[in-house]
Parts: structure tokens; C-alpha cells; sequence
């Protein structure tokens, strides 16, 4: 036996107030940094990137490259306990403050139907209304925009992969120089405007599996948008003039106005709900129907669970004090490897099938290297046999090597021993990269091949 039921489709009033003026000051913040960071460069580095096309990525400036990768994984980590930690401590103020969802929704796509469409009611209208010229111009209109902004939207999207020059490049050149681009730039767009035009509210609701950890996260000391139910109850409707005290009501007027704001379209009075993004469009609109009758605000207010049902304050649990410590450790890991990771990273890898040849009393083996640099200037070094210390460099051209910043360079160098300091068939060398000023940069454990000899 199962039930069926189609999508109630919300329609959310306008919100305002105090914390939808916060909330909007800071998406549009958030919004800003969003279409400025891809134009700005620190040393001529892009400020955020993440090529994964080039496997070339920069954070603040600073370039990463693959073999980096677990400084990156151990960052994700670190950001994975501070987003868990601060949901124990503060619920979802993430989704209802910060997520890129909320912000694209509430600040802009909900913003132009609003002004296209007019509020709650006159989209409900308008959505009942038969298809007539002003239903006709007004979806048109809406959904035109819809489209452009979705385009804007993953045209930024794509500079934080390819860089904005590559971008424009992109644009100027025109789609069927870029037919790949152009595609994933057309599927892009069409999943933005199916998520912020129809999907919407159903991505927190149905999708999002940070949404689907709160039940194991949030407790009863986590702070939440709640309903106090304590002063609310029991709710009935407002009769002026009524002492409600003395007649047995609780503050709720039962006024609906908490629910027509939500866009989930939830009933924050049915209590915690994993669809409530914490928004607070409710405590706005419920703040706003207090001070009109009178009443205390703070019907609906940032609280804990605890704090509605005991009176109890916020406090730090130990859960809270364990994961603290754990990101206090892991973010100590990260800024250590962070500091102490090379300015240069070097290979040397003795061609495939290469062997060793003798001359003049000395053996010979030949290395291709890869320097990778990692800084943003461009180095210029020499190569050292650091191990066993008579080995000798014969370069195959100069014996300074220019390596430009944020590039791999390749070469091939020979090394020579003297016959008879080879008491092995093999043996262990360790080749040193050093900058102009004798600096040891970098160094490499590999290995030399020479004849066979006798073990006695
Ligand atoms: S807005 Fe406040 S008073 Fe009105 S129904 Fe919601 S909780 Fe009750
Ligand atoms: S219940 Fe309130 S805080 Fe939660 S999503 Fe709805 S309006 Fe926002």
C-alpha cells in the first residue's frame, strides 16, 4: 500500500524585516566575491582555481599541483569537521546564511519573480489564471531572465575552472571553435535553470545530504530557529481586547503568517523539521505580527531545545569541546604542511632501458629530471651529486637550469663515477638541487648502475 500526491508548489510571501535585512547584506556580499574573485590575481596567479582539466589548482595565489593532493584532502577534511562542529554547535545557519543554493534562490531568482510576478498572492493568481496575455508575457518574461541569469551564473562557474581569459576567449571565439565548452556550458545553464526555475525548494528538502545529516548532528543543545511552544500554546485567534492570559491562550494568534513566508513551506509550530533551512524568515514575520499586537517578539527566535523546554542556556557539550580538539589538531597538520611544503619538487628517472656506459676510467649513467616549481618566481639552479659526494655532473647543455614559476621542466643530465670508487653493481645515490646561492631546494633518492662485480 503506498500513497501518491503531486508537489504542493510553494509560493513564499516577501519576507522582511531584521534578519532578512542581515541576510540580504550578507548574500549580497557573498554574491559580490562570487563575480569578482575570478579577475583577481596575486602575483599574477589566479586568487581561486581549480583546473581539473590541467590539474592545476590555486588557492590564494598559491599554486597546487596533483602531487599536493593530500594538502588539499586533508583541507577538505578540516573543512568537513568545521562545517560538522559548527552544525552541532549552531544547526543549519549555514543553509539559511551562507549555501550557494539559499543565496542564488532567495537573492536572486526569487527576487526577479517578485518583481515580475508581484508577491504571494499575485503569483497565486497568476498561476490559476487561464494563459491570457498578461500570464503569457509575464512567465515569458521571467523565464527569459531566468535564462540569461542562469547563463551569467555558469559563465563565472566556469572561470573558477578555466580562468576568465580562457573564458572570454571562449566567448569572443564564438561555440563552434569550443564545441566541448560550449556543451558543458549548455548543460550547466540548463541544470541551473531547472534547479532555480521548477527544482528549488526540493534540493534542500529532498537532495541535499548535508540536510540529511542533521538528524545525527543537531541535539538539544544545538541552536536552531525555533517555535516556543511553551508561550505559543495554546494558539488561537487574536480577539482585541482579550486578556489571553486569563483565558487559558498562549501568544500564537495562529495568524499563519510564519508559514506563508517559508519557502520550504513548512509550519515552524509542528517543531524541528530537516526541511527547515533556518532562513528566519519566519521569526521576521512573526516579530512583525507581535509588535502589532502587542505582544513580546521572540515567538520564534534562535534557540536550543533545551532552552524552549527547561529554560536551560546555551552551553558546549562535550561532543562540541571532542570535535573542537580534532579540528584544532588537523588544522595544526595542515598549516604545518602548508608552511614547510618545497618551493620546488625534482624527479630524476633513469630512461627506460638505459644502462650505464664506461669511459676513461669513469661510468656513466644517464637521468632525465622534472622540475616542477612551485613558486611564484622563476628559479634558476644547478644539479649536485649529494651521495656518495665524488659523483660528477655533465650536463647536456648549460649547468644552470632556468625552471619558469608554475611550470614543469624537463631535461636529461649524465652522472659519472670513478671506476674504481664502484664497490657495487648498484648503488644508492642522492642528487641535490640547489638554487644560485648554494640553497639546497630539493633532493633526490635514486639509483646507479655500473659492471658487475664480485662479492667476497
Ligand atoms: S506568525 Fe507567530 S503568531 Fe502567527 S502563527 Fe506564526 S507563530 Fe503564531
Ligand atoms: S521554518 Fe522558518 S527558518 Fe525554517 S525554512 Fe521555514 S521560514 Fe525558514
Amino acid at each position: 500500500m503506498y500513497q501518491s500526491g503531486k508537489r504542493k508548489w510553494v509560493y513564499p510571501r516577501k519576507p522582511k524585516g531584521k534578519y532578512t535585512n542581515y541576510r540580504n547584506l550578507v548574500s549580497y556580499i557573498l554574491l559580490l566575491v562570487y563575480f569578482v574573485v575570478p579577475f583577481i590575481k596575486i602575483n599574477g596567479n589566479p586568487l581561486i582555481l581549480f583546473n581539473v582539466i590541467d590539474r592545476a589548482f590555486f588557492i590564494f595565489g598559491q599554486p597546487f599541483y596533483p602531487q599536493d593532493f593530500f594538502i588539499l584532502t586533508l583541507g577538505a577534511i578540516v573543512s568537513l569537521i568545521s562545517i560538522i562542529i559548527f552544525t552541532i554547535a549552531f544547526g543549519r545557519i549555514f543553509c539559511g546564511w551562507i549555501c550557494p543554493q539559499t543565496i542564488f534562490m532567495e537573492s536572486i531568482f526569487r527576487k526577479i519573480e517578485y518583481i515580475i510576478e508581484g508577491d504571494r498572492n499575485s503569483q497565486m493568481r497568476l498561476d490559476r489564471q487561464e494563459w491570457n496575455t498578461e500570464k503569457i508575457w509575464k512567465r515569458s518574461l521571467k523565464w527569459t531572465v531566468y535564462l540569461i541569469t542562469s547563463l551569467i551564473i555558469t559563465h563565472f562557474m566556469f572561470m573558477y575552472i578555466v580562468g576568465y581569459e580562457e573564458v572570454l576567449k571562449i566567448v569572443s571565439e564564438g561555440p563552434f571553435t569550443h564545441p566541448t565548452n560550449f556543451i558543458v556550458m549548455i548543460l550547466l545553464t540548463a541544470a541551473f535553470y531547472f534547479v532555480f526555475a521548477w527544482f528549488r525548494e526540493q534540493v534542500c528538502t529532498l537532495v541535499c545530504p548535508y540536510g540529511r545529516l542533521q538528524g545525527v548532528l543537531i541535539d538539544k543543545d544545538t541552536v536552531n530557529v525555533f517555535y516556543d511552544f511553551n508561550r505559543g500554546e495554546g494558539r488561537s485567534k487574536w480577539r482585541k481586547g482579550e486578556d489571553r492570559k486569563a483565558a487559558g491562550k498562549g501568544d500564537c494568534i495562529d495568524c499563519h503568517q510564519c508559514v506563508v513566508v517559508c519557502p520550504t513551506g513548512i509550519d515552524i509550530r509542528d517543531g524541528q523539521q530537516l526541511e527547515c533551512i533556518n532562513c528566519t524568515a519566519c521569526i521576521d514575520a512573526c516579530d512583525e505580527v507581535m509588535e502589532k499586537v502587542g505582544l513580546p517578539k521572540g515567538l520564534i527566535r534562535y534557540a536550543t531545545e533545551n532552552e524552549i523546554e527547561n529554560q536551560t542556556p546555551f552551553k558546549f557539550t562535550g561532543r562540541m569541546k571532542g570535535f573542537a580538539i580534532v579540528l584544532a589538531l588537523l588544522t595544526g597538520i595542515l598549516g604545518y604542511l602548508l608552511t614547510s611544503r618545497g618551493e620546488m619538487e625534482a624527479k630524476f628517472i633513469k630512461p627506460a632501458g638505459s644502462t650505464f656506459f664506461v669511459r676513461d676510467g669513469k661510468i656513466t649513467n644517464t637521468y632525465n629530471y622534472t622540475f616542477l616549481n612551485k613558486t611564484n618566481d622563476k628559479k634558476v639552479v644547478t644539479i649536485k651529486v649529494i651521495e656518495p659526494i665524488h659523483g660528477e655532473i655533465i650536463y647536456s647543455a648549460s649547468s644552470k637550469i632556468t625552471v619558469d614559476r608554475d611550470k614543469i621542466t624537463k631535461g636529461t643530465i649524465n652522472i659519472s663515477f670513478p671506476e674504481d670508487d664502484m664497490t657495487l653493481s648498484k648503488q644508492n645515490i642522492t642528487i641535490g638541487v640547489y638554487d644560485l646561492k648554494g640553497k639546497l631546494i630539493d633532493s633526490y633518492k635514486t639509483y646507479f648502475e655500473g659492471p658487475f662485480k664480485l662479492q667476497f
